[in-house]
């Protein structure tokens, strides 16, 4: 809150309860209040609508709140500053009869046997507690309280002591605001009542409230539209570590306002406009200081008002101010309570800077009292002027002879003073060098304030990387779980590969003597193989021996068929020339025996012209035929012989050509053979190298085999260790 410009004044909301007569008549309520959230909602019906309003503020107290309830959590506070030497001040604002003298004063109700009422408000609860704790500091204290009345810009003296003895008719005397010249006011001929006991100045009170009630009744409800104010004063003694004694100061200021509802509506209603106007005088200009505070637009009119002159410095000035402002929840004052809400929530935002008295010096005191005591003189002397009073004769040569004593005691004192003077200086010195350095402070408050915030952000950071990290942290411990899970499987797993690698090793001893074994017939492989082609060297040279005999024979044998076929020609060439002489001799006997035929025929014919024409034609028809047998005959004896001469010479040409063939197909073969032998020959020659090389990658692999079962060997012992 506050930074560079101050500290923004506190604010607190109060609400009442509902009236008896109020609840008698069920009057609806429109204000909710929570306290939790510090909000306090109205509850508005526009043109039908529902349309809440929500107000926030320093502190909300809702109608069950107690009277103890206020007063510690917004008057316990400030007591405290007033006794660190602040000046403080508590107003209480709002629409009459909403409970602002309630809330200071009280109910009305008696104390008893020393005891407040419950319904005690927060002066006699407030000096109650400063007694409370100056008593049990065992403190050197001198306490003034004084109630004063504002109406009608008129200053009345609740606390004067009962004039009827006076001559004057006025039941209070109207007093004037004098400039203190230090920029503040005070109040000529008020009387500040010094109080030593909580008892006394509950008399005080009540003698000063039933002042106040007893003008209400007789000044037509003036309460609600006066201001009163009451002050407490406390001067406090201190050592300094020197041994110098020192006076602390603080005042509490508790201020009952005017109705608020003057401030909105015009007085003049009353017909009584120029009342209306001056009491509006002293709320209205509060409202204006307010409001030029808050908006920060320019000239503040604190000279105004009274009321706004006496309590300057309570608005935007060295003073802690809180104000309580007070609502009813009924309906039927609304639009009061909503201008109250606006009002008290526009507050908030004046930013006050609270500043501790400077502490005074006795002597700077004393310098105080004569001061005073001079203008109280100079007061005794017009006053006997003016009104022409006399004092009795003992009591003048008392107070003469008192004067006498003071005025030496003043001499001395003044003389005290002078030396006094020099040491103020100094400490004038001091103070200047304090403000330099409390300049300096507050700029590194500045700082720190940033520093705070940034940290704050930080913070922020940190707190979600927590929660994260916590997450991470389930999820690790999670995993963990399940890694001492797996864990225990790999233990029992392990034990079981050891017994497994115990097997193994019997398994190596095993495969070591199988190897062995393995060399060994290898070894003989390699015999055998060398063997083998040995073998097959010998064998092929048989090979090649036998194939080249066989085609020798076989050539021989080829001449001798070619031999036997040519003689086999010649042979049947002689048979077909001497089947050729048959044949010719064949149709040279059948052409000598047809002409005998012939002949004989041609006897016969002779023989048997005679007999028988018939058998004439008969004999000459079976000659024809026969002819034509015969020449059948010839023709097929011819084209037998052709035929056979023509197979013959054909079966020779065959002949020649399949003992060509033969010959041919025989050379080839013998050469496919030579090749055949040669590349089976370079064939065992590779086989050869092939057995050489693979001895030696069985030799190689026979090694690296040992130097890894060796290896295997010593990782194995490793790990039965
Ligand atoms: P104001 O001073 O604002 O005009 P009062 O203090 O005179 O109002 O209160 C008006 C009436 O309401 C009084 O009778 C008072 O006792 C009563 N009252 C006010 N506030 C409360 C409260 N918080 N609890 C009980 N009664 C209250
Ligand atoms: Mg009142």
């Amino acid at each position: 809150k506050g930074g560079g410009g101050g500290v923004n004044i506190q604010v607190l909301l109060r609400c009442r309860p509902l009236s008896k007569e109020e609840l008698s008549i069920n009057t609806p309520v429109v204000i909710t209040c929570n306290e939790q959230r510090r909000e306090v909602s109205a509850a508005q019906n526009i043109a039908n609508k529902q349309i809440d309003r929500t107000f926030v503020f320093d502190k909300v107290f809702g109608p069950k709140s107690k009277q103890q309830d206020v007063f510690n959590h917004a008057v316990v506070p400030l007591v405290g500053e007033v006794l660190d030497g602040y000046n403080c001040t508590i107003f209480a604002y709002g629409q009459t009869g909403t409970g602002k003298t309630y809330t200071m004063e009280g109910g009305g109700g008696k104390t008893q046997d020393g005891e407040l009422p419950s319904d005690a408000g927060v002066i006699p609860r407030a000096v109650k507690r400063i007694f409370d704790i100056l008593e049990a500091q065992s403190a050197e204290y001198s306490m003034k309280v004084s109630f004063l009345e504002l109406y009608n810009e008129e200053l009345t003296d609740l606390l004067a002591p009962d004039e009827s003895k006076f001559s004057d008719d006025k039941s209070k005397k109207p007093m004037a605001l004098m400039e203190d010249g230090k920029g503040g006011v005070f109040v000529r001929g008020l009387e500040e009542e010094v109080v030593s006991s909580a008892s006394e100045i509950y008399k005080i009170l009540e003698r000063g409230s039933g002042k106040r009630k007893t003008a209400e009744t007789l000044l037509n409800k003036q309460s609600s539209r006066s201001h009163s104010i009451f002050s407490i004063t406390i001067h406090i003694k201190e050592c300094t570590p020197e041994g110098e004694e020192m006076i602390k100061c603080g005042k509490l200021n508790l201020v009952d306002l005017a109705g608020s509802e003057n401030i909105s509506r015009s007085g003049a209603r009353d017909g009584r406009a120029r009342e209306a106007g001056e009491i509006n005088k002293s709320l209205l200009t509060l409202g204006r200081v307010i409001n030029t505070l808050v908006e920060h637009s320019g000239h503040i009119p604190y000279r105004d008002s009274k009321l706004t002159r006496l309590l300057r410095d309570s608005l935007g000035g060295k003073t802690k101010t809180c104000i309580i402002a007070t609502i009813a929840p009924s309906v039927h004052c609304l639009d009061e309570t909503l201008s109250t809400l606006d009002y008290a929530h526009r507050a908030k935002n004046i930013k006050n800077k609270p500043e501790v008295n400077q502490k005074m010096m006795k002597s700077a005191l004393i310098k105080d009292l004569y001061f005073e005591m001079d203008r109280l003189k100079q007061e005794l002397y017009a006053a006997r002027e003016k009104n022409g009073i006399y004092i009795p004769g003992e009591q003048y040569l008392a107070d003469e002879a008192e004067k006498k004593a003071m005025s030496e005691k003043l001499d001395r004192l003044e003389l005290g003073l002078e030396s006094k003077d020099k040491q103020l200086d100094e400490l004038q010195g001091l103070y200047d060098s304090q403000k330099v350095l409390s300049a300096d402070l507050s700029d590194k408050l500045q700082t720190l304030q940033k520093k705070m915030q940034e940290t704050e952000c930080a913070l922020a950071v940190l707190e979600e990387k927590y929660m994260q990290a916590n997450n991470t942290i389930k999820e690790k411990e999670y995993l963990i779980e399940n890694l001492l899970k797996t864990e225990k499987v790999l233990v029992h797993e392990a034990h079981t590969l050891r017994s497994e690698l115990e097997n193994t090793t019997d398994d190596l001893s095993g495969l070591f003597s199988k190897l062995e074994r393995k060399g060994k017939i290898e070894d003989a492989n390699k015999n055998i193989v060398g063997h083998f082609h040995s073998q097959l060297t010998q064998d092929m040279d048989i090979l090649h021996r036998n194939i080249s005999t066989s085609v020798s024979q076989q050539e021989s044998q080829l001449k001798v068929l070619e031999e036997e076929m040519q003689s086999f020609i010649t042979t049947k060439g002689k048979v077909a020339g001497g089947l050729q002489n048959q044949v010719r001799e064949m149709k040279e006997s059948f052409s000598s025996r047809i002409t005998e035929l012939h002949g004989f025929a041609s006897e016969l014919n002779l023989k048997s012209q005679l007999s028988s024409e018939k058998l004439n034609a008969q004999v000459s028809a079976h000659t024809s035929d026969l002819e034509d047998c015969l020449k059948g005959l010839l023709a097929d004896a011819d084209q037998l012989l052709i035929g056979l001469q023509n197979g013959l010479s054909q079966q020779e040409e065959s002949l020649t050509t399949l003992v060509e063939q033969q010959h041919e197909g025989l050379t080839r073969n013998v050469e496919r053979t030579k090749s055949i032998s040669a590349t089976t020959m370079n064939f065992f020659r590779t086989i050869d190298a092939h057995a050489l090389e693979l001895k030696r990658i069985l030799e190689e692999s026979q090694a690296s085999h040992q130097k890894q079962l060796l290896q295997l060997q010593t990782k194995f012992e490793d790990l039965c260790r």
